[in-house]
């Protein structure tokens, strides 16, 4: 009689080599939890969690019953050694943020380091990050970009970090809080001019998923415009100079003048400029209307 087959992904599970495993998890959607990240954490001795109640739930929803330990940014340091003196003896870590990659904007750093000093393995089980999903959905240039975490809370310091930014091709890339957002848009603003284009990637993965694009000062008026902003986000943008920024012409301006100097129709030289702006084509159709009727 043939042996009964184990359950997928269950009894087959190769064993896991000692080391440290940073397990990204969904931002969101859990559609996003890896295959082999769920092999991962089912076969770890232990998963350290930023908030093991948050990561509870996703084992729960995965039927995974490998046990939780807290590491966070309080604890990193004590909880890093205990963890440390567990991964010299061959234990198989995990460890895993409330949401995303840990390490990025996230814990986990401190761990790596003190791992990789004492010779143990690091294995990075990829998967959901904010600010890679942002980018390469924002429209703008993925050739070079900076990756700034969370910009200061107080606005002086905010606004000294916003100016030492390289003006440069590359693009900028920030998280944000829902109730800072405006502020930061004022700053980004009051810096490198109105007319300066950003995105702003909003609920990733989730339902009320969006991305907003186009001058500084129409993204700040359409959340200004709502109740109330909510949700997690992430600022890109790719400052040109205050004086063109300021300068800069319509999108009615751009259009025209596009038709005029290489003779493409108007269909054509919308295009151009809605990829040039990081905007939707029916995006700057409304915008070219809207213009119009001005
Ligand atoms: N380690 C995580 C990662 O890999 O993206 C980021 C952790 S950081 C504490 C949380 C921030 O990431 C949020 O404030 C927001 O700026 C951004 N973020 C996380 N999930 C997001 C989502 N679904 N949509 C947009 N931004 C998100």
């Amino acid at each position: 009689m043939g042996s009964a087959r184990a359950p997928l992904g269950i009894a087959q599970d190769p064993p896991l080599a000692p080391g440290l495993y940073l397990v990204a998890t969904p931002i969101g959607n859990l559609e996003d939890m890896t295959l082999r990240g769920l092999r991962v954490l089912r076969s770890v001795d232990r998963i350290a969690c930023e908030d093991t109640r948050q990561t509870q739930k996703l084992l729960n929803h995965f039927g995974i019953a490998t046990p939780t330990v807290s590491y966070h940014l309080h604890n990193e340091g004590p909880r890093a050694e205990e963890l440390l003196e567990q991964l010299k003896q061959g234990a198989r870590i995990a460890v895993v943020s409330d949401a995303g990659t840990p390490g990025i904007a996230d814990p986990g750093h401190e761990l790596v380091t003190a791992a990789i000093a004492e010779g143990i393995t690091v294995y990075p089980i990829p998967g959901a990050n904010a600010a890679v999903n942002a980018i390469i959905a924002s429209g703008l240039s993925t050739e070079s970009f900076t990756f700034h975490g969370f910009l200061p809370a107080k606005e002086g310091q905010r606004r000294t970090s916003l100016e030492e930014l390289a003006r440069d091709e590359a693009t900028h890339v920030f998280y944000e809080a829902p109730h800072r957002i405006l502020d930061t848009l004022e700053d980004v603003a009051a810096i490198f001019g109105v007319a300066q284009p950003v995105v702003i990637a909003r609920e990733m993965t989730k339902l009320h998923e969006e991305f907003l694009r186009g001058p500084v000062s129409e993204v700040h008026a359409q959340l200004a415009a709502r109740a109330v902003v909510r949700g997690e986000m992430v600022l890109l943008f790719s400052p040109v100079q205050k004086e063109r920024a300021s300068e800069a012409r319509s999108i009615g301006e751009e259009v025209a003048a596009l038709m005029r100097t290489e003779g493409i129709s108007e269909k054509d030289a919308l295009k151009r400029v809605a990829r040039e702006r990081g905007m939707g084509k029916s995006e700057a159709y409304r915008e070219l209307q809207r213009a119009r009727g001005r």
